[in-house]
């Protein structure tokens, strides 16, 4: 029979129980599970509960009879030039290599280890060997700087961290190691470990008997095999951090069996990858997408997966294309202002690679712009498929499922509701469910899916309240995003309704720009906003009030040179304007939405609430001078 989106999507609403159970069978379970869904205490939903699995060995063991010496992970570096290719049974080895050294050096089940590392293949083993032993990783993207590092060490407590002593971009050396040093000394809490994968491209310090190398533990591992720790489903696998509207990051947590079946769904009904194939993403690690497309979707699906540490430019804009017809790429993953990135230059480019293997190019993480799809659709030639989610929910919420039924695509929506997910349109005020062509709060009602998150980390009241607790009168998950959704049920994402905003598709909270902004000493007040970039798709602007008017000189690039070094240079605003106040409403609150449509040089609208309306005027005056 042939499959249809509307009887699929309908059966996975209405029948959750059986839908799951159904693609439970797509991962290897050590014991099977007693009971597909717990939800007894809403909004906490635990999948597969009773059963016990292993992530690691259904992303790497599983495949080792079959496809032991088939690839599994390409490693590139166009930053040092080297290319490190691993087969499933190399990986095997040196996963378990990896977690022979975690569990030597005091590492348990139930564990935190941070990873705070560059795109080597390294951080790949490191991620495996801690789910292979049922420690949980937390992942910190290595643009982040010592202060967001250190609020991360303290909400996590690890019991060891795992770094390199550097990364490279555009062929300079980032410093790793000296950050986690400071970041180390911010913190409250203290690792016991750090383990430092020494590349040779910087000095560095050693601390006595808390650092440890690499390359000697694993030395002393060569012949290691680690059994694998079989984890109740619901065991968590990782935390991952992300921006909210206040300024201490929510730690994302995930659970292990939800996160596997979830993700080799994903696999087969929308990326449609076939295990033998191979995957590009062109993320970092420290992001969902990383977790989720370029380590565990692929590899749970046998398939290989590229990392890669570089630039899109370098050593010109072919290489991508280039990475794509030497490893027989079938699916690509990146982001819209990637693809905006290499539009600006030649075509040519393009054209000089055989591109033939690729089936897909999937985008996500920002708003995909009718030009930029356009561009890429005729570029290369390929199905481009966007699809819309979060770090919360570990995969895609909205997309056309080609794994399903190929509907149409439509500019400018990332499709249609994703299977599993019972979505409503809703009013934010009043709660009050919209129909088409209404604007409104994009909303999950429980319970959430397999492999979307289990609960903050540590503070699973916070959870309920910022998700759940956010729309009147209902028990809803918020996504804090704005949609209309057209008559053929296809949704259209409008932007953000807090206060997160979207660079390059990272997603950064302004309130912890604006406590970083703060601290500089001549800070009386600040208010960071988004606005629209032709790259970038938003960038962050900083209007600051200074306490010494008489002293302002430099203070732009201070407040960079501040930012950069406690959050890090992807938190940098693009500028940051010294004003001498900011619109307020009579009660003081900063109207942040005025301030952004002046900024993008828009009518600011209705500011009849605010307490002073020619602040406005002064503003625009500093902007355009
Ligand atoms: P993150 O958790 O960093 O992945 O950011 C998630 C946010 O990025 C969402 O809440 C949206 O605001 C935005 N986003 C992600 N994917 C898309 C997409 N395909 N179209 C529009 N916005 C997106």
């Amino acid at each position: 029979m042939k499959l249809t989106y509307s009887s699929f999507y309908e059966r996975s609403i209405k029948d959750p129980e059986g839908f799951w159970a159904e693609q439970a069978n797509l991962i290897d379970w050590h014991k099977p599970y007693d009971q597909v869904l717990d939800y007894a205490k809403p909004p906490f939903a635990n999948w597969f509960v009773g059963g016990l699995t292993n992530l690691c060995h259904n992303a790497v063991d599983r495949h080792l009879a079959q496809r032991g010496a088939q690839t599994a992970l390409v490693a590139v570096s166009t930053e040092t030039d080297q290319e490190r290719v691993y087969t499933f049974k190399e990986l095997h080895a040196e996963v378990n290599r990896m977690a022979a050294i975690l569990l030597s050096n005091g590492v348990k089940k139930g564990d935190r280890v941070l990873i705070y590392m560059p795109m080597i293949a390294e951080a790949c083993f490191a991620m495996l060997a801690c789910v292979r032993i049922g420690a949980i990783h937390s992942v910190v993207f290595g643009g982040f700087a010592s202060h967001s590092l250190a609020s991360r060490i303290d909400d996590a407590t690890p019991t060891m961290v795992i770094t390199a002593e550097a990364g490279m971009r555009v062929g300079k050396a980032v410093l790793y190691k000296p950050l986690l040093d400071e970041a180390i000394q911010l913190a409250r809490f203290k690792p016991k470990h750090v383990l430092i994968v020494n590349r040779g491209l910087a000095d560095f310090v050693r601390v006595p008997g808390r650092d440890l190398d690499y390359a000697d533990e694993r030395q002393k591992q060569m012949n290691a095999n680690v059994p694998v720790e079989w984890v109740d489903s619901t065991h968590t696998s990782y935390i991952l951090y992300t921006s909210g509207t206040t300024g201490k990051p929510k730690g994302v947590q995930r659970d292990t069996a939800g996160l596997a079946v979830s993700l080799v769904a994903s696999m087969r009904y929308i990326f449609c990858g076939n295990p033998g194939e191979t995957m590009f993403t062109t993320s970092d690690i420290g992001w969902v997408v990383g977790h989720s497309y370029i380590i565990y979707g692929p590899l749970l699906n046998g398939m290989a997966t590229i990392m890669y540490e570089g630039t899109p430019l370098r050593p010109d804009a072919g290489i991508w294309w280039k990475l794509v017809e030497k490893y027989k790429v079938s699916l690509m993953f990146t982001a819209p202002t990637a693809v905006r990135v290499l539009k600006k230059q030649d075509p040519t480019f393009l054209s000089q690679y055989d591109i033939s293997s690729l089936r897909t190019l999937f985008l996500a993480g920002e708003p995909l712009d009718e030009p930029t799809a356009t561009w890429i659709h005729k570029a290369i030639d390929k199905k481009v498929v966007d699809n819309y989610w979060q770090t919360e929910t570990g995969w895609p919420i909205l997309a056309i499922q080609h794994g399903v039924e190929p509907m149409p695509h439509k500019f400018g929506s990332p499709g249609v509701p994703v299977y599993g997910y019972k979505m409503k349109l809703l009013n934010e005020i009043t709660g009050e469910e919209l129909g088409a062509n209404q604007k409104g709060v994009v909303a999950i009602e429980g319970p959430l899916p397999p492999g979307c998150m289990q609960t903050v980390w540590g503070d699973d009241a916070r959870y309920v309240k910022t998700y759940w607790n956010s729309i009147p009168g209902k028990m809803v998950y918020s996504t804090f995003d704005w949609a209309i959704k057209d008559d053929d049920g296809y949704f259209f994402i409008l932007g953000r309704t807090d206060d997160v905003i979207n660079v390059a598709g990272h997603r950064l909270g302004t309130r912890e720009i604006e406590e970083s902004i703060s601290s500089h000493a001549n800070v009386a007040e600040v208010a960071v906003v988004g606005i629209e970039d032709q790259l970038k798709g938003q960038v962050a602007i900083g209007f600051v009030i200074p306490k010494d008017a008489s002293n302002v000189i430099q203070l732009e690039a201070e407040i960079m040179k501040t930012v950069d070094s406690q959050l890090g240079a992807v938190a940098r605003p693009a500028r940051v304007y010294i004003v001498t106040a900011l619109p307020k409403t009579r009660s003081g609150k900063i109207v942040r939405r005025a301030l952004q449509a002046v900024a993008e040089g828009r009518d600011p609208g209705d500011i009849s609430t605010m307490e002073d309306q020619s602040v406005l005027a002064q503003i625009k005056t500093v902007i355009t001078k």
